[in-house]
């Protein structure tokens, strides 16, 4: 038999036992809310797809299709920002969009894989801005020279950093801008690069300021027929207009013209002014996009 203190022990034993018990049972029931909350916001998907010079994230957001109509997928691609903080504008344009489409995921074509990549340059962004990612119109300082916020850490313009008539200095209306020690001898021209070759995107769309025209692009075997097609459907929706050569100054180791030259047909918006966002003109021009590749 045993004694009544020997039973004390075990009542005592088997009461912590229960408690621990139900603790894990509810840590475990906690976890598990949480985990389906977030495989329920896993839409759009965040993806570091390289760093800056200092070492900042450039982030690519990417909403998936829907599983219900995979006959078609088409892959679009945004982006903002290459200049950095000279046209910051640009980069704000791409949030907008980022959480516009967050908000309203239905306004996806269901066939669609839609990607933004708000800031391509975030050290050039952050040397206006003070600020890496996120940011408001507000964080802007007033009066403060923006054009050094065009190029990377390293000084290049990485709009002129891609693989597509490469010359190691190029020019920014009457200036000469630093094109890199080669072809993307830059890490967040790199990063792109290497986005858009894994993910084979069917158009791409960069935005800048502030010239208030929407351009096609093209390197060395002329203007894809396809890139032609979206200029003239974002600009008809948006108002920008369009313009298929830039011929303002000789422009070399462009994005865009890089695109052209693997056969992906890529335009570039430029907002109006260098302050302004124009998002529902920009919003018209996503939707005539989303409209041709549905
Ligand atoms: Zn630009």
């Amino acid at each position: 038999m045993q004694s009544s203190s020997t039973k004390r022990i075990t009542t005592r034993i088997i009461i912590a036992v229960l408690g621990i018990g139900v603790i894990v049972l509810l840590v475990f029931l906690i976890k598990s809310q949480f985990g389906k909350v977030e495989e329920e916001n896993t839409n759009p998907v965040r993806t570091v797809i390289g760093t800056s010079v200092e070492g900042r994230v450039i982030e690519a957001f990417t909403f998936l299709p829907k599983p219900i109509d995979q006959k078609k997928n088409t892959n679009l691609l945004f982006v903002g920002g290459i200049h950095g903080g000279y046209e910051w504008n640009s980069v704000l344009l791409a949030y907008m969009a980022l959480d516009y489409y967050t908000v309203h995921p239905d306004e996806i074509p269901d066939s669609m894989t839609l990607t933004i990549i708000p800031d391509a340059n975030p050290d050039g962004t952050y040397a206006v801005v003070g600020k890496g990612g996120r940011f408001t119109v507000s964080d802007v300082p007033d009066g403060k020279p923006t054009a050094p916020g065009r190029f990377n850490a390293n000084g290049v313009d990485l709009n002129r950093n891609f693989d597509c008539k490469w010359k190691p200095e190029s020019t920014w209306r009457g200036d000469i801008v630093s094109a890199g020690s080669g072809a993307f001898s830059e890490p967040e021209s790199k990063a792109l690069r290497d986005f858009i070759l894994e993910n084979k995107p069917d158009a791409v769309v960069f935005w800048h300021s502030q010239s208030n025209a929407v351009y096609a692009s093209e390197c060395e075997n002329g203007i894809l027929p396809e890139t032609l097609d979206i200029m003239n459907a974002y600009s008809h929706a948006s108002g920008y207009s369009a313009v298929d050569s830039f011929d303002a100054y000789e422009i070399t180791g462009d994005a865009e013209g890089w695109l052209a030259s693997i056969g992906i047909p890529a335009i570039t918006v430029e907002l109006e002014t260098h302050e302004t966002i124009e998002w529902e003109r920009n919003l018209l021009g996503i939707e005539a996009l989303f409209e041709y590749f549905r």
